[in-house]
């Protein structure tokens, strides 16, 4: 959200501090507080803050807010993180929620350890390879997108749940808290979410229940309005009551499964909506998984990251460990740029033919990681002239220097958006934490009564193999977790954080992330300034994407000249993070301008 969104409400802020648990009396301290905590005020908006006792890094002012409020009432970064998704349920529900799923890093300061949960969504157990597949062909991608054939059994309850029992201080209702006063009070409408509704509009308006929420009186909200979500405040207040159960085992997930089954479309639409097969078996059987995360070491830092079903991990691993081979320090922004977007192409050709779900497929996690097959593939590298895509995979079962194996299969389309947060606590801990329900928007379908959208993740899976020939481990499979790009990042030197980040923006992320990494790692470049600058992205596609600063830099013709093609994308990836500087301090960073700009915040603020 904007710098226009706003809570609107005296009392949200209040029931913020009102809601949140018995608090012991060490953590009543009389500190100052940043405006946010301070009832009738407006949560400032700024990419930067530093200072102590905890930080906060989300897109939206009021998310931001609902995580500080429960780092200054004595709660550790888990509590506030899963405040803070909730919150973003409320005034992002376009990118996150309920209904859909999301990859959780933390990093525990007292074991020095970083655990993970994937609350990814799942295909139904009577879904086929096929899912996608009408007499033999894919169907067309914006039909899958809206549709019941897209949602998977939400993750996102799962996750808050599981982190909250597993590392958390507070209990779930109390956490939910704040989002529910929000849902309840309601946001202030700024641009951002009025162009999002406007995106969808068409298809919103085919499902009554998405209309009555997102088009108020049938219209496009009006910047400065308030918006409520007075269902979505209940569905909060079912789950802080009676647990998560009330989605998997519940009512709530009664309702999901009615409204995947028979999507309720507008009678005379002439839209043809698809059913799911999703069924309460479905998400009674649903668990978020801990894999252990993904780990590579870089310049003497330790990155970790999440392991498949995404691919986030692995893929920004492989291209730090070839990135790792030349002194980024040093190279000119041309050089630089050119050697960023052929590690990132080569990773995405390994993700392409490696990466899927692990209960579904045999993922080399550890050859993906090493340092050995970076090596193997660095030298295909060469500094006179680009590679082109799609580029063929190598092997990282058995590197072998320049080898590849098989034939190339080019990168399968993948939707976008969805949003990232970064908490830290005062004790040390950390969280990096992206959830999504996949487009914006997800498949336009709302649960009638339960005030969310549910996801498109399935949409994620390949509908059908891009090259017959090559085995493409990311089609669709009983209760399989469609691949990701998602991308939660935790850095640490010898066990202490450094710091942490993730985006959103589909296959994006993998790109914002490594770009923001090296930025900040290699090219000195502040945090916020590391985000802030303009980005690549290249993904063993024919064409590297440019936002328009590197569109229209003289840097495109020269890059060109080494056989590069690139086109345009206006806007990638809206990253967040928090890094540890080295006199104890946190520095919370956000997007300057995409999005709107992001939100970061402080507990007691000490620039
Ligand atoms: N569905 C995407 C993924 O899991 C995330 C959506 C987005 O970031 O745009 O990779």
């Amino acid at each position: 959200m904007s710098n226009a969104r706003r809570l609107t409400v005296l009392g949200v802020t209040a029931a913020l501090a009102g809601s949140l648990m018995a608090v012991p009396a060490a953590a009543r301290t009389a500190a100052p507080r940043p405006g946010p905590a301070v009832p009738g005020s407006t949560p400032a908006k700024t990419p930067v803050a530093v200072g102590y006792g905890g930080a906060v890094a989300s897109v939206d002012a009021d998310a931001s807010a609902a995580g500080i409020a429960v780092l200054r009432k004595g709660g550790n970064a888990v509590d506030a993180a899963v405040a803070t998704a909730a919150a973003l349920g409320v005034t992002e529900p376009y990118s996150a929620g309920v209904g859909g799923g999301g990859y959780f890093v933390y990093y525990d300061a007292r074991t020095k350890t970083i655990r993970t949960l994937d609350g990814r969504e799942t295909a139904p157990r009577t879904a086929t390879k096929d899912l996608f597949l009408e007499n033999g062909k894919p169907i067309p991608f914006d039909d899958a997108v809206t549709s019941g054939l897209s949602v998977g059994t939400p993750g996102t309850p799962a996750t808050w749940d599981s982190a909250l029992k597993k590392w958390g201080s507070r209990s779930l209702a109390q956490v939910l808290k704040p989002a529910e006063q929000l849902a309840a009070k309601g946001f202030t409408v700024d641009p951002t979410f009025r162009k999002q509704t406007a995106d969808n509009e068409a298809r919103f308006r085919d499902f009554p229940a998405t209309a009555a929420l997102f088009l108020p009186g049938g219209k496009l909200p009006v910047v400065g309005s308030t918006l409520k979500n007075p269902d979505l405040a209940r569905t909060y207040q079912e789950l802080g009551r009676k647990g998560v159960g009330a989605l998997y085992h519940g009512a709530i997930g009664r309702d999901v499964v009615r409204t995947v089954q028979r999507p309720p479309v507008r009678a005379g639409s002439t839209r043809k909506i698809r059913p799911g097969a999703l069924t309460t078996a479905d998400l009674a059987a649903y668990r978020t998984l801990g894999h252990a995360p993904t780990h590579t070491t870089y310049r003497g830092l330790d990155v970790y990251g999440i392991a498949p079903s995404s691919s986030g991990g692995t893929s920004v691993a492989e291209a730090l460990n070839i990135l790792e081979k030349s002194d980024l320090s040093h190279l000119t922004e041309k050089q630089f740029l050119h050697r960023y977007i052929e590690a990132s192409r080569i990773a995405f050709a390994d993700r392409g033919r490696w990466v899927g779900d692990p209960a579904y497929e045999n993922v080399p996690v550890k050859g993906l990681t090493s340092k050995r097959f970076a090596a193997s593939r660095e030298c295909l590298i060469n500094d006179g002239k680009a590679l082109t895509s799609p580029l063929a995979p190598g092997d990282p079962r058995h590197p072998t220097p320049c080898g590849t194996t098989g034939p190339a299969a080019p990168t399968t389309y993948e939707g976008e958006n969805t949003t990232h947060l970064t908490v830290a606590d005062k004790w040390g801990n950390i969280v990096s934490y992206t959830l999504t329900i996949e487009q914006t928007g997800g498949s336009g379908i709302t649960v009638p009564g339960r005030g969310f959208l549910l996801n498109n993740e399935l949409t994620d899976f390949s509908f059908a193999p891009a090259n017959p020939a090559v085995h493409d481990p990311n089609l669709p499979g009983p209760g399989k977790r469609p691949r990701s790009s998602i991308s939660p990042t935790i850095v640490l030197r010898h066990g202490t954080p450094v710091l942490a980040l993730g985006s959103p923006g589909g296959a994006t992320i993998i790109t914002t992330v490594l770009q923001t990494l090296v930025n900040h790692l290699d090219r000195g470049m502040p945090l916020v300034d590391a985000i802030a600058a303009p980005r690549a992205s290249q993904r063993n596609a024919a064409a590297t994407e440019l936002e328009p600063a590197l569109w229209d830099s003289p840097l495109r013709k020269q890059l060109e000249a080494l056989g590069h093609s690139f086109k345009l994308n206006p806007e990638i990836g809206a990253a967040t993070g928090v890094q540890r500087l080295p006199d104890g301090r946190w520095l919370a960073a956000a997007e300057k301008v995409r999005r709107g700009g992001g939100s970061a915040m402080v507990v007691h603020p000490a620039p």
